[in-house]
């Protein structure tokens, strides 16, 4: 049974983004009819309410938003879109008001009353705002709390599964109830893809699990544009805790920020090689590539990852400056006062994604999308404090953009062909769970924290042999059916991601290939992957800073 229903605005994903499109548009006009669907649960779902360390505005006086955007571009490499990075920047700290004067948030305060701002890795200005180190939880309850001060109607545990083409545009999706498999057609003016990416994809990762790339996905079933795929953030300190869920959950930048120290599993200290200027203070990309060699080299720990150490800071200094973090490794066992923690790279962003424009229109009439399922704003890698902002940066503009857009328009009439979604019968079938780790495992070892092009080439056969058997897994319950949609989405991505990586001859910023260790100007370029399998190396547009 299919149920039917029609709105102005459909949200797919209730992250920082999605919630702050739905109030944004609500805010132009409350007669909107807006409809949000969320996988999870509203408020408890998403990467947003995870974050940590915090969010990046330029506030101080001493500060500017051309320090900030340079910050930007070049941590981004050099090709990061720079009118989307430029609206990161300049909207930044106009929302941060906005979050504490409309939603309620309230951030960490110095002594004069004025918000606190902290340091993070590749800021050359203290500005990152913080509410101790539950930022996210900050953010998300007071946005959740204010959705349900609306009338906007919310569907939760209800996954998008593909998006309804009529008239030439995009005008809604088809919904999975996914605790009792009902299908929900929802027909809408406009459509906001803000479901937060998939670097689930991998056998180490951070995101929520339930997060399996499924915006993106959508979006390429339906024929948009990419932008810039290859471009995957690992950070070097995820939780290694066997089989368990927690495993790739993070110890945070800061820790190593205040002079915590990485060992291999021959008790050396290897970023002496790698970076013997930073240490362990080096970016992301160069931690977790160091990282990966050595225990690649068989120098590793007992679980195939590295030892953070921090005990040396002493327990006073650890207790009063990262509860959180002491706390979550006494939850695993792990006791970071007095002794070494494992711990491995984990895959964490996504920096590539949907092409989109400043008001995250993209190249589908219709269809907009914000966050982390958009690229280019970050570039080839992402700062720490950068995430968030752009979640609610971006998720503000498209609310923005949806509500004019929808003005004096009709709801096309979309043609829904719900039985391509019905649950398929039968029960002979792989298992789909099974078969996810095994994607998991590939895209670790052949288009992971480093890559080859031999590798990358047999990932590519190997996801295509991977696509054909996920359509026949076996689906006899509906956690199975879900299973094998996440995957079934996480291939679509994982695809995406080797074919770009596979182009890009190059090391760049959170990519590098063995093969090509070092940057290449040649290759100041994006690449634009189209639905019909072409792809473009289009030159980055120089709008506002040109590298030296
Ligand atoms: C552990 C961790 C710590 C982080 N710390 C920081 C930090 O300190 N600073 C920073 O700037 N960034 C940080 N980030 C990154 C930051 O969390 C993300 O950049 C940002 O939150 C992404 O926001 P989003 O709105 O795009 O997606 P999310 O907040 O991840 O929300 C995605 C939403 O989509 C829903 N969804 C998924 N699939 C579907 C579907 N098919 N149908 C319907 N709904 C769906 C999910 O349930 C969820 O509600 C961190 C990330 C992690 C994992």
């Amino acid at each position: 049974m299919t149920e039917e229903i029609d709105a102005d605005i459909l949200i797919v994903g209730a992250g920082g983004a999605g919630l702050l499109a739905a109030l944004h548009a609500l805010e132009i006009s409350r007669k909107l009819k807006i409809v949000i669907a969320v996988k999870g649960l509203l408020g408890q779902s998403g990467c947003t309410r995870m974050v940590q360390g915090g969010y990046n505005a330029v506030l101080n006086p001493n500060d500017s938003l051309d320090r900030h955007f340079a910050d930007t571009i070049k941590g981004g490499a050099w090709i990061n879109h720079q009118e989307l990075a430029w609206k990161l920047v300049e909207e930044a700290p106009r929302r941060i008001i906005e979050l504490e004067n409309k939603a309620g948030c309230l951030f960490d305060r110095n002594p004069d009353g004025t918000i606190h701002q902290k340091a993070f890795a590749g800021q050359s200005f203290d500005r990152t705002v913080h509410r101790g180190d539950l930022t996210g939880i900050e953010i998300m309850s007071n946005l959740r709390d204010s959705i349900l001060e609306s009338d906007i109607r919310v569907l939760q545990e209800c996954r998008g599964v593909e998006l309804l083409n009529g008239d030439g545009r995009i005008g809604g999706a088809l919904l999975l109830d996914i605790r009792n498999g009902r299908l929900i057609v929802v027909r809408a003016k406009a459509t906001l893809l803000a479901t937060g990416g998939g670097a689930t994809m991998y056998r180490i990762s951070s995101p929520s699990l339930e997060k399996s790339g499924d915006g993106m996905a959508m979006a390429y079933r339906a024929g948009a544009t990419f932008v810039d795929m290859e471009m995957l953030q690992f950070h070097p300190t995820g939780l290694l805790v066997g089989d368990s869920i927690a495993t790739g959950g993070l110890l945070e930048e800061g820790l190593r920020g205040a002079g915590a120290r990485l060992y291999n599993g021959l008790g050396e200290r290897f970023m002496e090689r790698y970076d013997p200027n930073k240490l362990e203070r080096a970016t992301r990309d160069v931690i977790s590539r160091s990282s990966y060699l050595e225990i690649a080299a068989g120098r590793g720990s007992p679980a195939n990852g590295i030892f953070l150490d921090a005990s040396h800071l002493g327990e006073d200094f650890l207790k009063e400056n990262f509860p959180g973090m002491v706390e979550r490794c006494a939850d695993y066992g792990f006791d970071l006062l007095h002794d070494r923690v494992e711990v491995s790279p984990s895959a964490h962003y996504q920096m590539g994604g949907v092409r989109i424009d400043v008001d995250c229109r993209t190249s589908l009439e219709g269809l907009f999308v914000a966050g982390e399922d958009a690229g280019g704003v970050h570039g080839a890698n992402r700062l720490g404090g950068n995430g968030v902002a752009d979640s609610i940066v971006f998720g503000g503009r498209a609310g923005d953009t949806m509500a004019d857009y929808v003005l004096g328009r009709e709801l096309s009439k979309t043609q829904v062909d719900g039985s391509r979604w019905e649950r398929p019968d039968g029960s002979n079938g792989e298992n789909p769970f099974a078969l996810r780790k095994e994607l998991e495992n590939l895209m670790w070892e052949k288009v992971g924290v480093v890559r080859r092009g031999g590798d990358l080439e047999s990932a590519l056969a190997e996801l295509e042999a991977l696509a054909e058997r996920v359509d026949r897994t076996n689906v006899d319950s509906l956690p199975a059916w879900n299973a094998a949609l996440d995957a079934a989405n996480l291939i679509v991505v994982g695809k995406m991601v080797a074919r770009s990586a596979l182009i890009r001859s190059e090391s760049r910023g959170a990519h590098f290939r063995e093969d090509f260790p070092s940057s290449d100007s040649a290759w100041l370029k994006n690449i634009v992957l189209k639905p019909d399998g072409s792809f473009e190396c289009e030159p980055v547009c120089f709008s506002r800073l040109t590298p030296l």
